[in-house]
């Protein structure tokens, strides 16, 4: 039994050094993707129930290892985060996607909105709203098409400051997303205090519409509450017309989900705003 536990200690301990030599090797090709041209957005349409139409699309940032291959954001991002790269890497991205909305006004006048993610460290940075601005300004984008999407987990963390941030970002006219709705440790009274516009209904509670209850039950309860405090409701993941028929009898105005299409390049999202506009 000793050397069973001896065994067993060793064979874990080396499968943790593995694990932590594949995330200092990953760290190290991360450091390389920014400046090798490796990143890139990905767009995806955010749709208007009522219309069908196309109202923005979310930035979705995709990561090709020339070894690996494709690396998803859910294995970069963090890693991203725990080393400070997402300092460099979110403000590229922030850059890329107001130069992408810009461009599509210029070309098509759409009013499209362009929602882009910032993860905690990014959004704890003390500059973090100057810098913002500074970019909407620098690009030329009309503050009001950029939204920024936040997780309730960033916006618990020093309430206070991050409600005084998202303040100024309202008064540039930027609008405010909270995402993944639902998922967080927020209780729902904070929502009353956060200068919000959106929020994003968590995919967990779009699963299983229309016929799980319980799930079917917190959307409702979600729209009812998004309603009640004027806020816009987005349903992320929607991949059935069954799911997007229940949303809209309940009141839910924005899906977003494979129903309608995947994140897709930038030509790929170019293609869509044409087909709608019938160019
Ligand atoms: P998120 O912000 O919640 O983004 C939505 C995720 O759901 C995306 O995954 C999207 O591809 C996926 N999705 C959309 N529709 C459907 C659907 O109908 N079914 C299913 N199963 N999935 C759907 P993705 O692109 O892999 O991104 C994962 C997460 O990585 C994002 O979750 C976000 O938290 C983070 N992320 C991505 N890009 C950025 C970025 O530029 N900056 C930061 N800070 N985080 C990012
Ligand atoms: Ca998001
Ligand atoms: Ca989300
Ligand atoms: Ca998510």
């Amino acid at each position: 039994a000793k050397a069973d536990g001896k065994n067993t200690f060793r064979y874990y301990s080396r499968e943790l050094e593995d694990s932590a030599h594949q995330q200092e090797k990953l760290m190290s090709m991360l450091q390389k993707a920014l400046p090798g041209h490796e990143l890139e957005l990905y767009y995806q349409p955010i749709m208007a129930l009522e219309t069908r139409k196309i109202v923005g699309f979310e930035a979705l940032l995709r990561w090709h290892q020339p070894e690996l291959g494709n690396i998803r954001p859910d294995v970069f991002i963090p890693l991203a985060e725990a080393s400070g790269l997402i300092m460099q890497i979110g403000e590229w991205v922030l850059e890329t996607a107001c130069l992408q909305a810009k461009a599509w006004q210029e070309r098509y006048a759409s009013g499209l909105i362009m929602n882009v993610n910032f993860s905690g460290r990014q959004f704890h940075h003390p500059n973090i709203v100057q810098n913002i601005v500074n970019m909407v300004n620098k690009v030329g984008l009309d503050a009001r098409l950029l939204n920024i999407e936040l997780t309730e987990s960033v916006l618990m963390d020093q309430s206070s400051v991050m409600i005084e941030k998202m303040h100024m970002l309202r008064q540039a006219g930027l609008d405010i997303a909270i995402d993944d709705f639902g998922t967080g440790y927020s209780s729902m009274s904070y929502l009353r205090q956060f200068p919000i516009n959106t929020i994003k209904i968590d995919r967990s509670f779009i699963k299983g519409l229309p016929d799980d209850p319980e799930g079917s039950a917190i959307a409702q309860a979600i729209l009812a509450l998004a309603k009640t405090l004027k806020l816009s409701a987005v349903a992320e993941g929607v991949e059935t017309q069954a799911q997007a028929e229940f949303l809209r009898a309940n009141g839910c105005e924005k899906i977003q989900g494979y129903l309608f299409s995947p994140p897709v390049t930038a030509d790929d999202a170019e293609r869509l705003i044409c087909q709608q506009l019938g160019r």
